[in-house]
């Protein structure tokens, strides 16, 4: 690719895309966006790094509109994905061992999430496939069922009273629940929603344990799910930690890590980062959600995300052997292939590209869709016109 322009993108041949991968759910604005250019390099012009030895106006703003436009009280910023639940893993262990008083913080997560690439990460991920080659990984996690609160409340009572019954072993610590880390609907995994019923039963747990409840919204924070954070789509329930980066920076890296000041046990010296939260990241983050404020962006991520749900579930209705589902929130959705067609996400997704529309599996059956957030109306039907065709054209070959 070499050059981009709103939704549009070009490679080096000179043919054009649509572009509904928009970085993997980062760029918000699109591409080549006047009032991200126009902040990053008057920004970079003024000063575009000083370390996290200093303050700085713009990290403060960035933080000050974060923790005004979500339950967080606290905002601590670093580079990506995986940093910022590298934050969170620290956190609920400190707070663990400070506020709960285990020895052994076990943190339960769910089984298909996602949660990056450093090794804590793959290790909260539960996907044997991104562990595979690594190990030893970092004690410390179990995984449960997404979305069986059954499975989940069974599991919370067992660590906790197995690690009762440790406790009185002497030579051994207590062990227990440090927090439940969960993704509001899972991305890489194959676009599944949480439910209400689920997360009502985690945040029930945690208030009943001193857990954390902590909400990956890597992927979907920052207006994605036609709310500004995923978790605000589960009836109400308010994570103690969640975490942010792709969008936040639109493409400019940035990641942050909030928090609930009770949830806060980190003092300063405890975790830090060089780059995290540099003046220039912090001035795209806040392009972001000026543009966001100014541009109704979280309202359009809803209206274009019923739209494209519509228009995919006709699709269905018109291939109902090759569709099994049509799911997501806002501007995240998947469209998962029956298993009797035999189709793998990977070749549909090669035959849009072939046809000027890039979208990107989300596993091995589902095709995902993630325009940037300013897409329109013409955008999201000729992109569903441009997969229906790719698709029609795949199941016959
Ligand atoms: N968490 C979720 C839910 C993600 O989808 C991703 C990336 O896809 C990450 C974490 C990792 O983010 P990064 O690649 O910026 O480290």
């Amino acid at each position: 690719m070499v050059k981009g322009q709103g939704v549009k993108l070009w490679d080096s041949t000179g043919k054009e895309y649509l572009d509904f991968v928009a970085g993997i759910s980062t760029c918000c604005l699109g591409h080549a966006d006047a009032r991200l250019i126009d902040a990053v390099t008057a920004q970079l012009g003024r000063l575009h790094h000083v370390s996290n030895l200093y303050y700085t106006a713009e990290q403060g703003k960035l933080g000050e509109w974060l923790v005004q436009n979500s339950v967080a009280d606290k905002a601590f910023f670093c580079n990506s994905g995986a940093e910022a639940n590298e934050a969170a893993i620290k956190l609920a262990r400190k707070h663990a061992h400070e506020k709960l008083g285990l020895d052994f913080p076990v943190i339960i997560t769910a089984k298909a999430s996602f949660h990056g690439r450093t090794l804590a990460a793959i290790t909260a991920t539960g996907q044997p496939k991104y562990q595979k080659g690594f190990e030893p990984l970092v004690p410390g996690f179990e995984y449960v069922e997404y979305n069986d609160a059954k499975a989940l409340k069974k599991m919370v009572r067992r660590i906790n009273a197995l690690g009762r019954l440790r406790g009185l072993v002497p030579g051994k610590g207590r062990k227990g629940v440090a927090a439940i880390m969960m993704e509001a609907l899972q991305g890489e995994g194959g676009i599944r929603p949480g439910t209400k019923e689920f997360f009502k039963v985690a945040r029930e747990l945690c208030d009943e344990t001193g857990a954390l409840l902590m909400i990956d919204e890597v992927q979907t924070g920052v207006g994605r799910t036609g709310k500004l954070w995923g978790y605000e789509n589960l009836g109400g329930i308010e994570p103690d930690v969640f975490t942010s980066a792709k969008a936040l920076g639109a493409g400019v890296p940035i990641g942050a890590m909030m928090c609930k000041e009770r949830a806060n046990v980190f003092k300063p010296g405890d975790h830090a980062s060089t780059f995290g939260g540099n003046p220039l990241a912090c001035a795209a983050g806040l392009a972001v959600a000026k543009a966001i404020e100014k541009d109704g962006l979280v309202t359009n991520a809803a209206t274009r995300g019923e739209q494209i749900r519509g228009l995919l579930e006709k699709l269905q209705e018109k291939y109902p052997t090759l569709i099994q589902e049509v799911r997501g929130w806002g501007l995240i959705n998947g469209v998962e292939l029956t298993a009797s067609s035999g189709l793998q996400a990977a070749k549909v997704v090669q035959a849009c590209i072939d046809d000027g529309l890039l979208l990107v599996a989300a596993g091995t059956t589902v095709v995902r869709f993630v325009p940037p957030l300013i897409v329109t109306e013409a955008e999201v039907e000729e992109a569903v016109r441009r997969f229906g065709a790719a698709l029609e054209k795949v199941s016959k070959a």
